[in-house]
């Protein structure tokens, strides 16, 4: 199987919050592991001006593209812009385009990056620049790849730019479980609803979790009846990350990540696994709870041929 990646996605941020290394390093753990193979890696190259039109506005992709953003804008993405960033969300969003349209010929799709779920039509924030699942859903809707595709956003931080992205687009539904008092709700994000939204406390242990998400994500499934599904599978939502405030440890992770396979394959749908937040102590241990994300999705996921 292949897995969409560049090694362009390790920017040089200083002693930022998210260090860019864990993908890089999750790359290698997935061919460590026997996973994938070196030359599986596929560079999704970078999306143009004119594609990242169908979700954003034009004056935010050009200040991207051309370095013209702000200070208030960089400030409030909580990214300092440079070229080596603008190209990083430009393949971060061309590899997720590609990964889904893996998803809806062979039924699983992988993404070693991706989940910008806090960039909205005309700014960027929470470290995300471009919305590479809006863009990939409403990119492929427009060439008629699918009628019905959704977001399922296990991320610990909701997914206010994607549910803004999609809302009121027929057929694109979001589904989101997240930590009630975190960035967005903490008065420094932009709020909006996704279609389905669970806010669950600070604590949260793997049990409640879990009842949550197998009491809800079939439902949504059932309702949304969605072809394709691109995952957000932020690990942020592990007891030692920096940002999360959530009790869950490595097997409730792995848990989660089964169940969200199942229930799609069990559907008939496409997956795409993107990788979202993380910022554990160390790259090396965000690196491991992506690669392990990976790991269980491919193995849970019931190819449909
Ligand atoms: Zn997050």
């Amino acid at each position: 199987m292949r897995a969409f990646y560049s090694p362009d996605y390790v920017v040089d941020l200083r002693s930022h919050a998210f260090p860019t290394a864990k993908f890089a390093r999750t790359a290698e753990r997935l061919i460590e592991g026997g996973t994938l193979r070196p030359s599986d890696l596929v560079d999704p190259g970078a999306v143009q001006a004119r594609e990242l039109e169908a979700v954003h506005d034009a004056a935010w992709i050009a200040a991207v593209f051309d370095g013209t953003l702000s200070l208030e804008q960089q400030a409030r993405m909580e990214l300092r812009w440079s070229p080596s960033l603008a190209l990083a969300h430009r393949k971060c969003a061309a590899g997720t385009l590609a990964a889904a349209r893996d998803a809806l010929s062979g039924g699983l799709g992988v993404h070693l990056g991706g989940g910008s779920h806090h960039a909205f039509a005309g700014h960027g924030e929470g470290f995300c620049v471009f919305n590479d699942l809006a863009y990939a859903l409403v990119a492929l809707r427009e060439e008629g790849a699918f009628t019905r595709a959704a977001v399922v956003d296990l991320d610990a931080h909701q997914g206010n730019g994607t549910a803004a992205l999609l809302a009121r687009r027929p057929g694109l539904a979001t589904f989101s479980i997240h930590g009630a008092e975190l960035y967005p709700f903490d008065g420094s994000g932009t709020p909006s609803r996704s279609t389905e939204d669970h806010a669950l406390p600070a604590g949260t242990s793997g049990a409640q979790y879990h009842k949550i998400l197998r009491e809800r994500l079939p439902a949504f499934l059932d309702e949304a009846k969605p072809e394709l599904v691109l995952y957000q599978a932020g690990v942020d939502v592990h007891s030692g990350d920096r940002l999360g405030r959530f009790s869950l440890d490595a097997e409730d992770i792995a848990r989660r990540d089964r169940f969200v396979a199942e229930e799609v394959s069990a559907r008939g749908a496409g997956l795409v696994v993107t990788l979202g937040g993380g910022y554990a102590e160390t790259p090396e241990e965000t690196a491991a709870l992506h690669a392990a994300t990976v790991e269980e999705t491919v193995r849970a996921y019931k190819r449909k041929d």
